[in-house]
């Protein structure tokens, strides 16, 4: 993968930028995004940000490398606290779990106008980012499910707008543990993904069931069969 060809993770990313935006990308690690967006003038400009020396240092020097340091501005800070209110059209954060990607929008908030399109790509855990979106009044637009060398990774799309219309005729507990949109699709990356999340769920409820009772195995068991229904149910439409 580099600025020229990305991985297809991040390629369904970049698919998402609406054309023309001024993207930024938090988390941008070695900043292939941002600049593949603004090489193929997806984006007008972008902002990289990275929290740790190493990323940051190799974001800035791959911007200067391909000349691109009066587009792609690099800032090293934490998630959402390199940009203004209002500076992005776009933000990007991929390549993350979903409870860090949910964390960063959460003490980020004061930087989202609400005008801002939001593209997330979580390794694991998507459901965070979707309880988030949901709570604040996001509208999930689209997601993506793919896998890349093994490995399964969901892709959000979110604008501010009518947070229940992509929850429309699913079972509300199943759109947010698996996705409104990607449960009405039922492509074979989906459907292999939660099989494997079943059997694995199932595997650990009937070693819970065999160790020795206690009040904490009991509330997990609860929450394993409940689960375990959504994704019977999920894979059963
Ligand atoms: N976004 C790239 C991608 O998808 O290939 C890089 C993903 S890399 C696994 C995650 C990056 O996020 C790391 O470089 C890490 O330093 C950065 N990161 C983690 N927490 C962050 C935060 N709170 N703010 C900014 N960057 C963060």
């Amino acid at each position: 993968m580099n600025e020229l060809k990305l991985s297809k993770r991040l390629q369904t990313v970049a698919e998402y930028i609406t054309k023309g935006a001024v993207v930024a990308d938090i988390g941008s690690d070695h900043a292939y995004l941002p600049c593949y967006c603004v090489l193929n003038r997806l984006a007008s400009a972008a902002i990289a940000g990275e929290i740790t020396d190493g990323p940051f240092l190799s974001a800035k020097q791959q911007v200067e490398k391909l000349q691109l340091s009066s587009l792609i501005s690099v800032r090293k800070g934490d998630g959402l606290e390199v940009i203004e209110k209002g500076e992005a059209d776009v933000i990007t954060i991929a390549g993350m779990g979903g409870s860090l990607i949910a964390h960063i929008l959460k003490t980020g908030k004061d930087k989202l106008s609400g005008k801002e399109r939001l593209v997330l790509q979580p390794n694991i855990h998507a459901h965070h980012i979707r309880e988030w979106l949901y709570q604040e009044g996001y509208a999930l637009i689209n997601e993506e499910i793919l896998e890349e060398d093994g490995k399964y990774y969901e892709v959000l799309v979110a604008e501010a707008g009518d947070r229940d219309a992509a929850y429309d005729g699913v079972s509300f507990a199943a759109g947010m543990l698996v996705g409104p949109f990607l449960v009405k699709e039922q492509n074979d990356v989906f459907i292999k993904k939660w099989s494997q999340e079943l059997k694995h769920t199932e595997n650990i409820y009937r070693q819970i069931e065999a160790a020795p009772p206690s009040e904490e195995n009991r509330q997990k068991l609860l929450e394993l069969s409940e689960r375990i229904e959504i994704l019977k149910e999920v894979l059963r439409r």
